[in-house]
């Protein structure tokens, strides 16, 4: 296939658009700004910890298939680990209450049927509010749809839509939502397992997808930050990374596969998402180890997801947009209550931790900045997008990014044809 296709951003919109070129035979160089791939989906040794971690917890669905495909292609579709059922345990802090969302037989069938399978104070009805989703407006929220003054809604949707969709439920897009819960609890439990990274992040998603580019040839590059694209009339026809410039042939294309800021700085005119929210991570390091891998949904506290993998006891808070502005120390000592009240440790001390702050996780998934998302082809004839606040119909998850990747070179393709 004549031409080469540059990808500039090696998260995983990028890697997933790199994988989804080599596959079909074309030429790729990969372009990234920092020394290191993966982005916002990533694995590194903290010092403090003494520990690998993620910068992030990061859960996927067994019914993810841009996911399981991905993995697939690269060789590594075993490195995912999860409860072996379709389950979601919850704690609340206040009132110690504990329940769990088992999907075993599709979302509503089971939870309706037997009031033990219902989510304490819900009623049958209120499951029946699932579907408002599927014909909700451009404009409604989760909570317009779903809540808010229902058991239901509290104890899980609205977790569910903030873990999901990284901001409120009274602000989210409605229409962000019904796409997952038709593509996982639509179709019954075994697209429901939650899953994730067995050993880390990079691990899973990163390391075996360099793997495959470096054995089929791909040029990949870090600290090499894409500074300015030179356009006529309507291509692309060079690229300014650091001090060189690689000038583009007929057949030559780019995949831009940055954050919307970077992307809206390097080409005129593009709108995009300029509104984002926070995820605030606490890691603690446990003086035990457990084995395998374990986690639990919180209500009425600050921590809203806990994960235990090995020694090491991890709290994600989405939508953290005041946390995020507390100093750490603070909101160590605030996740810390929280887990030792939901693992019953008492009033032991605060063991190694670390606050991993990512400001701007994503793009805010309102109905106003969903309609600012482009598709992946662009006014320009051999300029193409991806990554997670493209419009992929998708919220910006590990899901959506993957397939912005291979939305995005299969346009590039289709080009060339
Ligand atoms: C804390 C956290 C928790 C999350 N939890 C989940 C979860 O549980 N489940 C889930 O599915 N998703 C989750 N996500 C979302 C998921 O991580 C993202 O959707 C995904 O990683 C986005 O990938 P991307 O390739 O679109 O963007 P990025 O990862 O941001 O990649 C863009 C890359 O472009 C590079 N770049 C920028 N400018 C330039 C330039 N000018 N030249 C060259 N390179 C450049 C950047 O350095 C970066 O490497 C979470 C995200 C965060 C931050």
């Amino acid at each position: 296939m004549a031409g080469h296709t540059h990808i500039v951003g090696a998260g995983l919109a990028g890697l997933s658009a790199a994988i989804n070129l080599l596959k079909a035979g074309r030429d790729v160089s990969l372009y990234e700004a920092s020394g290191h791939a993966g982005g916002r989906c990533r694995s590194y040794h903290d010092a403090t910890l003494d520990h690998r971690i993620d910068n992030g917890n990061h859960l996927v669905l067994s019914g993810n298939r841009a996911v399981m495909g991905y993995l697939k292609e690269i060789g590594a579709s075993d490195s995912l680990t999860g409860p072996t059922a379709p389950e979601f345990p919850f704690y609340d802090l206040e009132s110690a209450e504990q329940w769990t969302v088992a999907l075993d037989a599709g979302f509503l069938p089971r939870a309706m049927l037997s009031k033990g399978g219902r989510v304490p104070g819900a009623r049958r009805l209120d499951y029946l509010k699932a579907f408002h989703l599927a014909f909700a407006g451009k404009e409604a929220t989760v909570a317009q749809c779903l809540g808010p003054d229902n058991a239901l809604y509290r104890r899980f949707w609205e977790p569910l839509a903030v873990a999901v969709l990284n901001t409120d439920g009274d602000e989210a897009a409605a229409s962000l939502l019904w796409p997952v819960i038709f593509e996982t609890m639509g179709r019954g439990g075994s697209a429901c397992r939650p899953l994730t990274a067995k050993v880390g992040l990079s691990e899973s998603f990163v390391d075996p997808a360099l793997a495959v580019l470096k054995d089929r040839g791909a040029e990949v590059s870090f600290n090499n930050r894409l500074r300015k694209l030179t356009i006529d009339s309507n291509r692309v026809t060079a690229l300014t990374l650091g001090q060189d410039t690689v000038n583009l042939g007929e057949g030559d294309s780019i995949i831009l596969a940055v954050p919307p800021s970077a992307a809206a700085e390097l080409v005129p005119g593009l709108g995009a998402p300029d509104d984002f929210r926070a995820i605030v991570n606490g890691h603690f390091r446990l003086a035990q180890k457990t084995e395998g891998f374990s986690f639990l949904g919180l209500i009425g506290g600050v921590a809203q997801w806990l994960f235990v993998r090995g020694d090491i006891v991890s709290v994600t808070v989405s939508a953290a947009d005041d946390l995020v502005e507390q100093p750490t120390e603070v909101i160590a000592g605030r996740l810390w209550a929280d887990v030792a009240k939901a693992l019953n440790l008492g009033v032991a001390p605060m063991p190694t931790w670390r606050i991993v702050k990512e400001k701007r996780a994503t793009f805010a998934q309102t109905p106003s900045q969903v309609g600012r998302r482009p598709p992946a082809r662009t006014a320009l004839n051999n300029l193409f997008l991806a990554g997670d606040w493209t419009d992929t119909g998708l919220p910006a998850t590990i899901e959506g990014t993957l397939r912005s990747g291979v939305m995005a070179s299969d346009a590039d393709l289709e080009n060339l044809n």
